[in-house]
């Protein structure tokens, strides 16, 4: 038997042993992990649209199952002891965790621009323990619903920027109920000042 046919065989009577012990390898070894997913995005790049169908159809499918695993996975990250459990993760695998974002981020500097208008508002509020939810979809529909325009002068204009109602050293949390798009002069303006003592946020028509 030639040695290559041999390992085939071995292979296929050891598989589910083999697959085992790569998964445990994947969850105990961050640069085991990390060289997994660089093959995976390799893999992905050189078979796009085959990758993208293939996910297109997955999804499409199976769409309940997706529905469930969201929900189990977003009670499984509300919950605190899983919060602790990835302050401990993250410190163990701070280095590779790192540079795996700075890779993304290299790869992706359109979406980490876009994101960065969320994000420092998010961190102001999440560094006060106020509430802090906001997603880029949530910001651009909040603009789309006053019209492209600033909520307390009206004027239109491309650089909308985050604006708390409550501002955030008065305890308003950034989230969607308690954000308008403001002008930047408007914002300026209205520095830690309550809402009351502003013109009027204009209504929504
Ligand atoms: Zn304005």
């Amino acid at each position: 038997m030639s040695t290559a046919v041999y390992q085939k065989e071995w292979y296929w009577r050891n598989r589910e042993r083999v697959l085992a012990a790569n998964r445990e390898r994947y969850h105990t070894e961050p640069e085991y992990r990390l060289l997994k997913l660089q093959q995976k995005a390799t893999y992905k790049k050189e078979h796009k649209g085959e990758v993208d169908l293939r996910d297109a159809l997955y999804r499409r499918t199976h769409k309940d199952e997706i529905k469930v695993r969201n929900a189990v996975s977003y009670k499984k990250r509300d919950s605190e002891k899983e919060a602790t459990r990835r302050a401990v993760y993250y410190q163990q695998h701070r280095d590779v965790i790192r540079q795996r974002v700075k890779q993304w981020a290299k790869a992706h500097p359109e979406k980490v621009r876009q994101y960065a208008t969320v994000k420092n508002p998010l961190r102001r509020a999440y560094r006060l323990g106020l509430p802090g939810h906001l997603t880029l979809e949530q910001w651009r529909a909040i603009k789309v619903a006053y019209k492209g325009k600033c909520a307390y002068c009206g004027k239109r204009t491309k650089r909308l920027t985050i604006e708390h109602v409550i501002p955030i050293s008065k305890g308003g949390g950034t989230l969607p109920d308690n954000i308008v798009p403001a002008c930047y002069s408007c914002n300026s303006s209205k520095g830690n000042r309550e809402p009351i003592l502003m013109p009027a946020i204009r209504l929504l028509v």
